[in-house]
């Protein structure tokens, strides 16, 4: 049997030759699964009269630009969208820590312009021995202060069999740095009809981060939000003094590659609130589609991450510098 024979057998469609003075090209199109195509290239390259074998395909149909050039805009309840031509700007504590805390801040960044809010009822702590969130009665106070202020708010799921609870409450779905390759975690929000923040790994590549993504998307949820926060490396940052390194020179990769929103959380990629600013504008130009940043009316007594949450008045003044920038960078 002869090579197109054998293409066309295998279920493409269409082999076109394409006849060179020695050599000639068989372009092969047809609808395969990537794991039928690399059987088929095994097969091909054993044989005598064939040089080279070559499967173009991206495996990650659901998250990647090629094959949906258009950006994607996430709807959220309440918000309009994440991804529109709006920069779209998260804002509250790393954690719900008390009624009178996350009702305060809430109306503070409310009053600023903030979009969503953020707080952690279930954290992820890098000791046990830390403050692990309010859990449920997180989520009911984060629900009051939506109700208060209007304000959707994004909250932290771990775990899948958490999944259910926190989509009964939350108006978005995040899942954390350490969990971006908890497949079983993104399987569930798979299958939920609420928007997902997936935050980048520690230690993910590009493709890693979209091939997460993937997991959601695959599973029919499209309403998947992307969010960079730094990545381990701090002594290559700043000599060790910020907390991350900062990733925003992906930005405009990750745009490139993919037509999912992109958000940058300067909190948690810079670790303090002196770089947080310049960060985020920098963010902004970069292309990312807003920010979600940690806001705290004591940082100094914060029981999470005080030392990058900005207080009420640093708040305010980044989002004046966010209002004066977006029709630089072209947005609203
Ligand atoms: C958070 O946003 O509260 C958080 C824990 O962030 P990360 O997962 O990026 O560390
Ligand atoms: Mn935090």
């Amino acid at each position: 049997m002869g090579i197109t024979q054998i293409a066309l057998k295998a279920g493409f469609e269409r082999v076109t030759p394409v006849r060179g003075d020695i050599n000639t090209v068989l372009n092969c199109i047809g609808k395969l699964s990537l794991y039928k195509k690399n059987s088929l290239k095994s097969r091909l390259e054993n044989l005598p009269e064939v040089e080279g074998v070559m499967v173009v395909d991206s495996p990650m149909r659901l998250s990647s630009r090629k094959y949906h050039p258009d950006n994607l805009a996430v709807r959220v309840n309440g918000s309009g969208e994440v991804g529109g031509k709006k920069i779209v700007v998260i804002a509250g504590p790393c954690s719900v820590e008390s009624e009178a805390q996350i009702l305060c801040t809430a109306e503070s960044v409310k009053n600023d312009g903030a979009d969503i809010l953020r707080g952690g009822a279930f954290k992820p702590r890098t000791s046990p021995y830390d403050f692990q969130g309010l859990g449920e009665e997180g989520l009911k106070l984060l629900a009051k202060a939506r109700k208060i202020t209007g304000l959707p708010f994004a909250t932290e799921v771990m775990s899948p069999e958490k999944v259910d609870l926190v989509a009964e409450y939350a108006d978005i779905l995040q899942v954390g740095a350490r969990n971006m390759q908890n497949f079983d975690l993104l399987k569930e929000l798979g299958k939920i009809n609420k928007p997902v923040i997936l935050k980048r790994g520690l230690a993910a590549t590009i493709d890693e981060f979209l091939g997460a993504a993937e997991y959601i998307l695959a599973g029919g949820n499209n309403r998947v939000i992307l969010c960079l926060r730094g990545v381990g490396g701090k002594l290559f940052a700043g000599g060790g003094l910020s907390r991350n390194l900062i990733d925003i020179g992906d930005i405009p990769l990750i745009k490139n590659r993919s037509h999912l929103p992109l958000l940058f959380d300067p909190s948690h990629a810079c670790g303090r609130i002196d770089m947080i600013e310049p960060m985020s504008l920098a963010a902004l130009c970069a292309g990312a589609d807003g920010l979600m940043v940690e806001v705290h009316r004591d940082p100094d007594n914060a029981l999470c991450d005080g030392l990058q949450s900005l207080n009420h008045g640093q708040f305010a003044t980044l989002m004046n510098k966010v209002r004066a920038i977006a029709p630089i960078v072209g947005r609203e």
